[in-house]
C-alpha cells in the first residue's frame, strides 16, 4: 500500500474518525445502489462501521435514525454520542451542499 494514499484515506467521510489501516475503509454509495444510485459523483470513502450502519438508507433516513438516537441518548455499538453528533453534522452538510446535495 502506498503510504501517501493510506494517509489520504485516513478519515471517514461520515464520522470523521481516523481509520488505522486502509483495509478498514470502504466506498459508500451516498444514494444507495439498491435504490438506483450510480457510481459517478455518488461515492465517498467511509469506515466499515459507518457503511454497515448506513446500509441501504438514504441520507435523510439515516439522519432521522441518528437524530432519534441522539434525542434518547442511545449510542450505537462503539459510536459515542459525540461521534453520532459528528455523523449527523456531516450528513446534514452533505444534504445541504450547494453543489447539488444528494438526497
Ligand atoms: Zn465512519
Amino acid at each position: 500500500m502506498d503510504a501517501s494514499l493510506a494517509k489520504l484515506k485516513a478519515v471517514c467521510f461520515y464520522c470523521t474518525r481516523k481509520v488505522k489501516y486502509a483495509g478498514g475503509f470502504t466506498r459508500d454509495h451516498v444514494f444507495p445502489k439498491s435504490l438506483g444510485g450510480e457510481d459517478k459523483g455518488n461515492m465517498v470513502d467511509c469506515c466499515y462501521e459507518c457503511n454497515q450502519f448506513k446500509a441501504d438508507q438514504t441520507l435523510s433516513q439515516w439522519l432521522q435514525v441518528i437524530e432519534t438516537m441522539l434525542k434518547y441518548q442511545l449510542p450505537y455499538k462503539n459510536y459515542t454520542l459525540t461521534i453520532l453528533g459528528q455523523v449527523r453534522r456531516n450528513i446534514w452538510r452533505k444534504l445541504h451542499s450547494k453543489k447539488g446535495g444528494i438526497k
